[in-house]
């Protein structure tokens, strides 16, 4: 099987409900879809979702940046994943939106080859997840009562985005644990606001709130910082954005910097380098949670769930972009029950229609 063409399309559609965090506010889904052609007939379906806060990246250059991975990437087989991602990677560095838009892609081409799925292929642990729901920045007030809207909905766990201050912080967390009671899991998301002092301090204050972790507390590049959090706080820490690629996931478990890590596909530019995350990870001790953009639509999603299912070391799942998108770029992929369950299809492939 052969690449002939990689068709792209844009997607921008409006949130639902925009997601402020400490870093922005997102206010659409941005993303772009990546059909890879084969001269079998057969196709696979990928996407990359800018997500300038985090990845530097924008809709252009992403697009830009698969034109080039288109050119280098004529004539290959698709299913050679590991060819795939060296021509990527000596065409072009970093550039993770564009590079996991091609690998989801081929990884669908894999699955519709093989007549499997997707998550049977990568392992198959189970066909099944549970997410959580993300709960961004606003009043305390407001926030406590969409954290009881969402565990009437049915779910089991919220994260709840912080960082605007520490009495607004502590308000939040506690009104949030008051509104939904003691047997919800609630996760906090700092997005790099504070300093590790700050950290430390603002973590010994929500302990009596039963935190089940904090990601990614203080700024990406601040190592030391995070490792100084980890080892003086009782609430676990998860790095985010700290950690794109299994290079970065490497150096932090290495040296004990983080108890979890946040694997996201528009980081370490797709599931082929997230498999690898996630190996650094398991034999470190070191559990992984598989994560989303919230400019993903239901094509990303499905394939971070797919990876999330597949293997038992990914025993956390923040896959909830989808709950915020109006439409979706195309039909099929995983479904989504009540309170989080998102079920894997069984056609080949992710069972994109
Ligand atoms: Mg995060």
């Amino acid at each position: 099987m052969k690449i002939t063409e990689i068709k792209v399309s844009r997607k921008n559609s409006p949130l639902t409900r925009p997601l402020r965090i400490s870093l922005g506010t997102i206010t659409h889904s941005t993303s772009i879809v990546a059909e890879v052609m084969t001269d079998e007939g057969i196709w696979g379906i990928g996407e990359g979702a800018a997500s300038a806060f985090v990845t530097g990246e924008t809709m252009d250059g992403a697009q830009a940046a698969l034109k080039m991975l288109e050119e280098a990437l004529l004539g290959v087989d698709p299913t050679d994943l590991e060819k795939v991602h060296c021509i990527m990677d000596r065409t072009l560095a970093h550039a993770p939106v564009a590079k996991a838009a091609v690998d989801i892609a081929c990884f669908d081409l894999l699955g519709k080859k093989a007549g499997m799925p997707v998550y049977r292929l990568l392992g198959g642990h189970e066909d099944h997840l549970e997410t959580d729901m993300t709960i961004g920045i606003q009043e305390p007030e407001e926030m406590a009562r969409l954290a009881k809207e969402h565990v009437g909905e049915g779910f089991r766990i919220l994260k709840t985005k912080v960082g605007t201050g520490k009495e607004q912080d502590l308000k939040r967390i506690r009104l949030i644990r008051e509104a939904v009671g003691k047997d919800i899991k609630i996760r906090l998301d700092a997005n790099q606001a504070w300093t590790p002092k700050e950290a430390v301090h603002m973590l010994e204050c929500l302990e009596e709130y039963q935190i089940e972790l904090v990601e990614q507390p203080v700024p990406h590049y601040d190592i030391d910082g995070l490792e100084y959090v980890t080892r003086h706080s009782r609430i676990p820490v998860m790095s985010d954005e700290s950690v794109f690629d299994s290079h970065d996931a490497f150096r932090l478990v290495q040296r004990h910097a983080v108890d979890y890590v946040n694997i996201k596909l528009m980081k370490c530019g797709g599931l082929w380098e997230a498999i690898r995350i996630n190996a650094v990870c398991e034999a470190a001790g070191v559990e992984c949670m598989l994560g989303c953009m919230a400019e993903e639509t239901n094509i990303g999603a499905t394939a971070a769930a797919s990876l999330g299912a597949a293997l038992k070391n990914i025993t956390r799942a923040d896959i909830d972009c989808q709950f915020s998108i109006a439409d979706f770029p195309v039909q099929g992929g995983m479904r989504w029950g009540k309170g989080g369950l998102l079920s894997l299809p069984c056609e080949p492939g992710f069972g994109f229609l």
